[in-house]
């Protein structure tokens, strides 16, 4: 059996940690402190490119390296704090000469490349809101967004314009302006209707004044997918950067001599706060794969450019869990201090998956695309419960509560009892709207709290656990079954890559588990293996909440976040309707 903590010496910590007495700094924290850590705008108010790139340029981190962009065919390129400084100004000044500015809503549709991160900051710099795309979308999708948002520029590539945007252009028609970036060189006939941002660029000055933006004002729009119907676009101000430096700090442990890594996808909020703002804001060096996963490059990545904090997600961890250990024990990770994911749930099987393979446990940190940051987490010098989400951090007041008929709600104190994880009011980075869906925002929020409609239980130490989404739990003859314990002990089972489950309607019970699994490379599926798997479900869950039926899948459905698709194996069960299928992976 293993140990119920994974417990660290601080003695042994290759660098002091940023957070150390954790209860101390929550009792005395204000968001005054971090505020007067950054710099805000030399005539006022507070610009998040200001803080996470021309702080720095102006300073002792001007020639340190901002970006390693690794190119998919081998080439490295390195950008220097000053030089992206310069490049974001050249973005903002081709903007404004395109008369983009405050307010505006600029869309990026575009791969890990050094365009995305011009954009954004660029973006950011003119007072227009940014709202990153996955590459991975279709032209729908994308349509879909642009829409919603109501965008006035496009910035995506020649191939991704001509394959997704081009067919369904004519629908966007708040669309002013696309800036196209070439594969090589500059576009010699860009396509009607379009710039090539190379071209403009190259024209552009590199002084740019940045648009005296305020706290409130607001800088990103990420889209987050709903259940059903439209995707709901989260708005966030200029003033979440405080979020982004402080859970930066903690969460992230981020010190200005780091290599860090973060393998989300633009597409995704994770993409933008930690994977172009937090690391930026703690003056570290970011490595930018363009490539797809594959884990052999993943580990020679972690090896070769002497990644120091790795932030990742489940299902890739899972990836390379599924590649056997032997593949990762043909490299070396002396550099590597700090891992941590975020996306779903993640198994205690994964967090020591960590320790025995990398040599490091892996940290879980929970938040949302409203949240803007992270909000719970396990830190680095506090001891890790596997299978914990962890414990608020510095600035967050989190509570477990049940909703009542009147729309108020009831704070459940009682240690382990599950119920809705909701937030207090007013850390930096929430969310300030659902684009132009005023009601679905205000429902969520009651009496002070934002809550969250993620099922979460907290112990006796104060650590949270997640349960599953409100949607995805089952209830079975009157228990309340979390999908996530359940795959947990599906996923003990060395057979077990991936497990999903979902409640399958029946007569007797309300619900019962029906599980979904996908084995490791190698094995195969037979009537014994899922007696086996039933069996062992049972003797770890006991009947009332073990599986009752178990299928084989050769995939599961993931979003292109990584997130297991339940509601899409349930409708696909109970043949419904798929609903909004826009981030799904494909293949899944
Ligand atoms: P998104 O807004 O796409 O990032 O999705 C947020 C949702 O992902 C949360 O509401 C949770 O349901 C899930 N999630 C994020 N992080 C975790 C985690 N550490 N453990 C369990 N679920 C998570």
């Amino acid at each position: 059996m293993r140990p119920t903590y994974i417990d660290k010496t601080l003695a042994a910590l290759p660098v002091s940690p940023n957070l150390v007495e954790r209860e101390a700094l929550c009792r005395t924290f204000s968001w005054e402190g971090p505020r007067r850590e950054l710099a805000g705008l030399p005539g006022g108010g507070i610009n998040i490119a200001h803080e996470a790139v021309d702080r720095h340029a102006l300073g002792v981190w001007r020639d340190q390296i901002a970006l390693r962009l690794l190119a998919v065919d081998g080439t490295c390129r390195d950008i220097s704090y000053a030089q992206l400084s310069q490049l974001s100004n050249r973005f903002a000044n081709v903007l404004t000469r395109l008369g983009i500015g405050r307010g505006d809503r600029l869309f990026v549709l575009c791969g890990r490349r050094l365009e995305l991160y011009l954009a954004v900051l660029g973006g950011f710099k003119v007072g227009a809101v940014v709202s990153p795309l996955f590459s991975a979308f279709g032209p729908e999708p994308i349509a879909t967004r642009v829409k919603l948002g109501e965008g006035a520029l496009l910035v995506t590539t020649e191939s991704l314009y001509r394959r997704k945007v081009a067919g369904v252009r004519s629908e966007m028609t708040s669309l002013r302006h696309v800036l196209l970036v070439g594969e090589g060189d500059a576009l010699v006939n860009p396509p009607q209707g379009t710039f090539d941002l190379a071209s403009l660029m190259a024209e552009a000055s590199d002084e740019f004044a940045i648009v005296p933006t305020q706290v409130d004002d607001p800088a990103l729009l990420h889209f987050t997918s709903g259940t059903t119907g439209t995707p709901k676009g989260a708005l966030h101000v200029h003033g979440a950067v405080l979020t982004h430096y402080v859970t930066g700090k903690y969460a992230l442990d981020l010190h200005p001599q780091d290599i860090y890594w973060c393998t989300a996808d633009p597409g995704w909020v994770t993409g933008t706060s930690y994977g172009i703002i937090a690391p930026l804001l703690h003056g570290v060096t970011s490595i930018i794969d363009e490539a797809e996963f594959d884990a052999e490059h993943w580990y020679r990545i972690l090896q070769d450019e002497r990644v120091s904090v790795w932030y990742t997600a489940p299902t890739a961890i899972r990836m390379l869990m599924k590649a056997g250990p032997e593949l990762a024990h043909q490299f070396r990770f002396p550099d590597l201090r700090f891992i941590a994911s975020v996306g779903e749930p993640l198994n205690p099987e994964t967090v020591w998956w960590g320790v025995d393979v990398l040599g490091l446990p892996i940290h879980d940190n929970w938040w949302q695309t409203e949240t803007g940051g992270i909000m719970i987490a396990n830190t680095v010098a506090m001891p890790i419960k596997p299978g914990s989400m962890g414990k608020p951090l510095p600035g967050v007041e989190a509570c477990i509560v049940r909703r009542l008929a009147d729309g108020s709600v009831d704070v459940l104190h009682e240690p382990d009892t599950i119920g809705e994880l909701a937030l207090k009011k007013g850390w930096p980075s929430m969310f300030c709207a659902y684009l132009g869906q005023d009601e679905r925002y205000r429902k969520c929020f009651s009496d002070g709290l934002y809550l969250t409609g993620d099922l979460a239980r907290c112990d006796a130490d104060g650590y949270y656990w997640f349960v599953g989404r409100a949607d995805d739990v089952i209830k079975s003859a009157g228990h309340l079954i979390g999908p996530f314990e359940v795959e947990n002990a599906l996923m003990e089972h060395p057979a077990v890559a991936e497990a999903a489950v979902i409640g399958k309607p029946d007569e007797m019970v309300g619900e019962v588990v029906k599980a979904f699994v996908l084995l490791k490379r190698g094995i195969e599926a037979s009537e014994a293996l899922r007696a086996e798997l039933l069996g062992h479900a049972r003797k770890r869950l006991g009947a009332a909440v073990a599986p009752k039926e178990i299928v084989f899948l050769p995939s599961l459905p993931h979003t292109r976040s990584g997130k297991i698709m339940r509601r899409l194996l349930k409708a696909r069960e109970l043949g419904l309707p798929e609903g909004d299928l826009s981030t799904l992976e494909e293949g899944t």
